[in-house]
C-alpha cells in the first residue's frame, strides 16, 4: 500500500479520548491526518508514550512516516478559589487580586502568581475566563492588583486569568512543562510546540533544553509575540497561527488580520506554518461542518499556510474522521480551483542569495516550464526540503533523506512527499533511485520526465548544488 495525498497543504490532527486507539490513530491517518498532535495539557507522560507507541505502529503498518508534536502546555494563568466557589462582577465595581490564600469574596480573590504583581503597570487590561470579564487595573502594590470592572459577569474558581497588555516576566516553561519537554524528547516526538510565547529568547531557551532532537514550534497566541515576531520566526523551526488564545489576548477583530501576518511572514522566512483551532469546530458534535468553518478552512489553504489543525474535532468529538475527511476534500477543492495558482505565484517569497535557494527556484521554474512530473530533492537534514517548499510549486516534490526524523519531521511541510531512502553511492544510482521512487509512489509514468535536486559529493549535507531532469524507463528506472 502506497498512500499519497493528492493536496499539497498537510493536516495535523490531534488525539484524545476520541481517538486513542490504534485503529483509530490508522483511520486517521488513512482519512488524511499527516501529523499527530498530543496535547500535554491533557496527557499524562504514560499516555504520551502509549501515543507514540501506536502512531509508529500505524507508520510501520502504512509505510509512510508519520510526524508527532508534543504541544507543551506553557504558563497557563489561574485564579483561586472563592468562599462560595462564585461571585458576580459588576460593571464599575472595585477588585483586587492578592496573594493571600483566604478564599475569594466579591471585592479580591487570590492570584496565585506571585511573580505577576511587578509586571502589570496602572491601566493594564486583565481578562478573566476566556475574556468574558475585563477589569483595568487601577494601581500595583508589591503583592496586590487593584482593579475596575470594565465588563463584569460571573467568574469561578480557579478561571483563567491573562494579561494581554503586560510582558510577563517568568519564564516560558513552568516546572511541569520541562519534565513534559524531557519526556517527549525521550520518547523521540519530532515537534516541540511550545505555547504562550512571549519573546525570542523563549524559543532559544527551549531549543537549549530540547538538545536538538526536535523541531521547535512556536505557538503565536500572545500580542507581544506578534510584536516581535520576524526574531520569533527566526529562532524557530515552525509558527502556529494559535487562534483560541490569540482570540483572547487581543480583539477577536483582529484575529484575521494576525493570521494573514504570521503567514506570509512564516513563509517569507520558509518556517512551516500551521493554522490553528475552531477551524471546523462544529463537528465536535456535527458530521456536517457550517459553511463559515468550510470558508475558514478555504482560507489558510488559499493563503498558503503549510499545514491546518484540527483540536477538539479529532480529539473528543464525536466525528474525528469525517472531520479529517472533511479538511482533505476542502483543502483538493480549494487547490484545484483557478484562483489558487494565481494567488500562489503572486505571494512567492524571492529567492535569497543561496545555493539552495537559487536551485529551487530555477528547480521550479524548469518543472513548470517543462510540465515535469515532479520534483526530486535530496535532503539528509531536511533543509533543502524546507527551500524547495517555499517556492510552493504546481509540480509535486518527493524529498528523499537517509534519516527518518527528517522524514517524520518534513511531513508537517507544504506539498513534500518525504520518503526515506539510504544515500545513494553513484550519481547514476542517485538519478535511478529518485525516478523509481517517483514511479513506485505513483508520481511519474514511463516515458515522463523529473528533475532531481542534490548535493556532489553525494552525503554532504547542506551543500545542495546541482540539478538533473531525467527520463523514467519503462522499467520505472532512470532512462536516457
Ligand atoms: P491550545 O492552543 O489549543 O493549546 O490552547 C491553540 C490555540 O490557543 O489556538
Ligand atoms: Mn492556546
Amino acid at each position: 500500500m502506497t498512500v499519497r495525498r493528492n493536496r499539497k497543504v498537510k493536516i495535523l490532527a490531534t488525539l484524545g479520548p476520541a481517538s486513542s486507539e490504534q485503529e483509530q490513530i490508522k483511520g486517521l491517518f488513512l482519512a488524511g491526518a499527516d501529523v499527530f498532535r498530543i496535547n500535554m495539557s491533557h496527557s499524562s507522560h504514560d499516555m504520551l508514550r502509549d501515543y507514540v507507541k501506536k502512531i509508529r505502529a500505524v507508520e510501520k503498518e502504512v509505510g509512510r512516516p508519520i510526524g508527532i508534536l508534543a504541544d507543551l502546555q506553557g504558563p497557563k494563568l489561574r485564579l483561586g478559589r472563592f468562599a462560595d466557589t462564585k461571585v458576580k462582577l459588576i460593571n464599575g465595581a472595585r477588585f483586587t487580586l492578592d496573594s493571600s490564600d483566604e478564599p475569594g469574596t466579591i471585592s479580591r480573590v487570590q492570584l496565585p502568581h506571585p511573580e505577576i504583581f511587578g509586571s502589570v503597570k496602572e491601566g493594564d487590561i486583565l481578562l478573566l475566563d476566556d475574556g468574558k470579564v475585563r477589569l483595568r487595573t487601577i494601581s500595583v502594590a508589591a503583592d496586590a492588583i487593584h482593579t475596575e470592572v470594565v465588563t463584569g459577569g460571573d467568574i469561578s474558581d480557579r478561571k483563567g486569568i491573562s494579561f494581554p497588555d503586560s510582558t510577563l516576566s517568568f519564564s516560558a516553561l513552568t516546572p511541569k512543562d520541562r519534565s513534559d519537554l524531557d519526556a517527549a524528547v525521550e520518547a523521540e516526538v519530532d515537534w516541540l510546540a511550545l505555547s504562550f510565547v512571549q519573546r525570542p529568547e523563549d524559543v532559544a531557551e527551549v531549543r537549549k533544553l530540547s538538545r536538538g532532537r526536535t523541531g521547535i514550534l512556536s505557538k503565536i497566541e500572545k500580542p507581544q509575540a506578534v510584536e516581535c515576531l520576524k526574531e520569533i520566526i527566526e529562532l524557530s523551526d515552525a509558527i502556529m497561527v494559535a487562534r483560541g488564545d490569540l482570540g483572547v489576548e487581543m480583539p477577536l477583530e483582529k484575529v484575521p488580520g494576525a493570521q494573514k501576518q504570521i503567514t506570509r511572514a512564516a513563509r517569507q522566512a520558509g518556517k512551516p506554518v500551521v493554522v490553528a483551532t475552531q477551524m471546523l469546530e462544529s463537528m465536535i458534535t456535527s458530521p456536517m461542518p457550517t459553511r463559515a468553518e468550510v470558508s475558514d478552512v478555504a482560507t489558510a489553504v488559499f493563503e498558503g499556510a503549510d499545514a491546518v489543525m484540527l483540536s477538539a474535532e479529532s480529539a473528543a468529538g464525536d466525528f474525528p474522521q469525517e472531520a479529517v475527511a472533511m479538511m482533505d476534500r476542502v483543502a483538493q477543492e480549494v487547490e484545484c480551483d483557478p484562483y489558487y495558482g494565481n494567488i500562489m505565484y503572486a505571494q512567492r517569497a524571492a529567492p535569497e542569495a543561496t545555493a539552495a535557494d537559487a536551485i529551487s527556484a530555477a528547480t521550479r521554474q524548469i518543472a513548470e516550464t517543462l510540465n515535469l512530473a515532479n520534483i526530486v530533492c535530496y535532503t539528509s537534514s531536511g533543509t533543502t526540503g524546507l527551500r524547495a517548499a517555499r517556492e510552493r510549486p504546481q509540480t509535486p516534490i518527493i524529498t528523499m533523506s537517509p534519516i527518518i526524523a527528517t522524514a517524520r519531521r518534513l511531513s508537517l511541510v507544504w506539498g513534500l512527499h518525504c520518503i526515506v531512502s539510504e544515500d545513494a553511492g553513484t550519481l547514476d544510482q542517485m538519478v535511478d533511485r529518485a525516478c523509481s521512487k517517483s514511479y513506485q509512489e505513483g508520481f511519474a509514468k514511463p516515458g515522463q520526465r523529473v528533475i532531481i535536486t542534490a548535493g556532489v559529493p553525494l552525503g554532504t549535507p547542506g551543500a545542495t548544488n546541482m540539478l538533473r531532469i531525467a527520463f523514467v524507463g519503462s522499467d520505472g528506472l532512470g532512462g536516457i
